[in-house]
């Protein structure tokens, strides 16, 4: 006879205060970018790795792609910053579905951040190298 496996709980609250405080700082973030175009605003913190290496980390052109993904450009989106968009793309659908199902597993479990954190690296290679310009801004 096996034993009963062991129940699961619920995320507790302090999970899905962390992802709507995460939800409302992003919603807030987005309406400046909405209103204020970052190619035209130079209020916009610049990146101080590009600034200093000329190389692009992989957050290079995010608030851009952010601008192009809020007034409907994908195409233009994807040119800035292909990472970002496929990371909005994974955390949107991920929220609806933890929202949705109210799951007992974390939002985001560590060795999904550990995976990013490789797929970050891989990217930003990729997008120095004169063969993968097209994943530069
Ligand atoms: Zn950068």
């Amino acid at each position: 006879m096996h034993p009963a496996p062991p129940k699961l709980k619920r995320a507790n609250s302090n999970t899905r205060c962390a992802v709507i405080f995460l939800a409302i700082i992003f919603f807030v973030i987005a309406a400046m970018v909405f209103f204020f175009n970052p190619a035209q605003n130079k209020f916009y913190p610049v990146c101080q790795f590009h600034r200093l290496t000329g190389l692009n980390c992989p957050g290079c052109g995010m608030t851009r792609a952010l601008y192009a993904l809020l007034h409907g450009n994908i195409l233009a989106a994807l040119r800035d910053n292909a990472l970002f968009v496929a990371g909005i793309i994974f955390l949107a659908a991920r929220g609806v579905w933890f929202w949705w199902k109210r799951p007992a597993t974390e939002f985001f479990p560590v060795r999904w951040l550990w995976l990013f954190l490789l797929v970050a690296l891989v990217f930003t290679v990729l997008r120095n190298l004169p063969a993968f310009a097209f994943l530069s801004p």
